[in-house]
């Protein structure tokens, strides 16, 4: 909760921490010229001008707390849902909660059913096991990606614009496409369903043709995937969870 008392704040440098019972808020003064609030961990981070007041700055809280206490609420969730590659949590694959079963086999190997994630190789253990979903994932989207974005492209008569396609897993995007004609997909998409997959699949080569997001781009898109927006709130919605460190 937040109090509506007047917080006690503790000055460091241009940041002053403020601490409003039980959540802490941090004020970060820039040259920007707008208040703006983002959560992150469950802290409340305000960025304002140079100019803005501590009693400005409560103010602006104050009247969004609301929208703050969803956010932490939402956040908090996020938090409890990050996937975690350890015997017994639960892994978000292909749109269903699954639990994660660690199981002692000489071949290295994952195999799903209904219910169950089972990791298997070796000697198993969390890093070993990380490994061994790794590589499950990598051969997956070899084996799927790169001949659908192929066959797409050579559809679409722009096969000869790619150079390469790339598997690779980064933090802030699930794909990639460069004037050069490099492709560029993140793996760990495999961890959600085909039609999120061709979705992005449809996205990246549609940029073959345009490298914007103009109108004219998303019509490209819609003409292959009717249902690109459902996809895109899809992954709003659920790609906190198609992340493991
Ligand atoms: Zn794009």
């Amino acid at each position: 909760m937040i109090s509506k008392n007047q917080p006690a704040s503790l000055k460091i440098g241009k940041t002053t921490r403020i601490f409003l019972d039980t959540s802490e808020h941090e004020v970060i003064r820039t040259n920007r010229k707008t208040l703006t609030l983002y959560v992150k961990q469950q802290r409340v981070i305000v960025r304002c001008p140079l100019t803005t007041t501590n009693a400005e700055i409560n103010q602006f809280i104050e009247t969004n707390q609301n929208w703050i206490l969803d956010r932490l609420k939402e956040d908090l969730i996020s938090q409890k849902e990050t996937l975690k590659i350890e015997e017994n949590h639960k892994i978000f694959y292909q749109a269903k909660e699954r639990t994660i079963v660690f199981k002692e086999g000489r071949v290295g190997r994952v195999e799903v059913n209904r219910d169950e994630f089972i990791i298997q190789c070796k000697k198993i253990n969390p890093t070993l096991a990380k490994k061994q979903v790794e590589n499950y994932l990598i051969d997956k989207a070899t084996e799927y990606i790169i001949p659908r974005a192929k066959g797409l492209a050579e559809h679409l008569g722009v096969g000869a614009k790619i150079s390469e396609i790339k598997l690779r897993k980064t933090k802030s995007k699930w794909g990639h496409c460069t004037s050069q004609g490099v492709v560029q997909f993140n793996w760990l998409i495999m961890l959600a369903p085909n039609s999120i997959i061709d979705y992005i699949i449809t996205h990246e080569v549609c940029h073959l043709i345009r490298m914007d997001h103009s109108q004219n781009f998303w019509d490209l898109v819609e003409s292959v995937c009717p249902d690109h927006e459902k996809y895109v709130t899809w992954l709003k919605n659920h790609e906190h969870r198609l992340w493991f460190e």
